[in-house]
């Protein structure tokens, strides 16, 4: 099978190159110098070979913000949008401030947009990766957000945080072990696999965020985190079992429930 969509990723990738929107190609008085056109045509023949978009450029557009990439973290999707929208929600709740824990924040998807779109929050994250942190870091510094990043195996070893987080937030590794041969090439080759992998029912992570999370919760938090396709019902009642509140889900663009909602404690 070959690139999905080519026009796209030949537009945007001209637009980005050129410095103008995708619909100013028709209008763009052109020609381009010669090192633009080498330049484009070895991004060309990288998509060729289904390097993504946003791996080509080395960045990604994600709500308000130009997030630089790194090996180590998955290229921020549109889905995960909607799960950012899911969280603010909360937080609105809340009259738009409280602590914020981000488990496994990547480049600083969600955490930097939190932090950004609602500037009175304590937004902390956590990643395994000294790489993404690193990535997630300039990329907070760049959106002019605070985030508090932490080097943790998800919520473990942030004792200073006991009992006091609100809203924990999460987009964990949640394909099955053994769908990954099958993901398109774009994310099987090119996203890091242990922000995939999810072991062998995709559901690993939610149990060990359910179970490590808690001491770290202050009574009545909102939980909002990012399920696959047909996972939600199961999170919600993984989490029921292991003491939270199920809520109900939150959709992504499609319509597909995208976001599990649960609440830890009593209120
Ligand atoms: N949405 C990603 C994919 O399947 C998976 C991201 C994740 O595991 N959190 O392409």
């Amino acid at each position: 099978m070959g690139v999905p969509e080519p026009a796209a990723s030949a537009e945007v990738l001209l637009a980005e190159l050129l410095g103008v929107r995708r619909s100013e190609l028709a209008s763009y008085p052109g020609p381009l110098s010669e090192e633009q056109a080498a330049l484009y045509e070895g991004w060309i023949s990288r998509r060729v070979k289904r390097e993504p978009v946003q791996r080509i450029l080395g960045y990604a557009y994600f709500r308000n913000l130009r997030l630089e990439l790194d090996e180590h973290a998955l290229i921020p999707r549109p889905d995960t949008e909607s799960v950012v929208d899911a969280a603010l929600e909360a937080v609105d709740r809340r009259d738009g401030s409280c602590r914020v824990l981000d488990v496994g924040t990547g480049s600083g998807t969600i955490s930097i947009s939190i932090a950004q779109e609602r500037s009175s929050c304590d937004v902390h994250a956590t990643d395994y990766s000294e790489g993404a942190l690193w990535i997630a870091r300039r990329n907070a510094e760049r959106a002019g957000a605070k985030v508090r990043f932490h080097r943790a195996d998800l919520t473990s070893g942030l004792d200073a945080l006991e009992g006091s987080v609100e809203l924990l937030v999460s987009n964990p590794p949640y394909v099955r072990s053994t769908d990954i041969p099958d993901l398109a090439p774009e994310v099987r080759d090119w996203d890091p696999h242990p922000a995939l992998d999810g072991g062998p029912d995709g559901l690993d992570f939610y149990r060990r965020i359910f179970a490590g999370a808690a001491p770290l919760l202050a009574d009545g938090a909102d939980v909002v985190l990012e399920v696959g396709d047909e996972q939600a019902e199961e999170v919600l009642e993984i989490g029921r079992c292991a003491g939270y509140i199920p809520l109900g889900t939150h959709p992504d663009l499609a319509g597909t429930p995208r976001a599990a909602l649960l609440r830890w404690g009593s209120s």
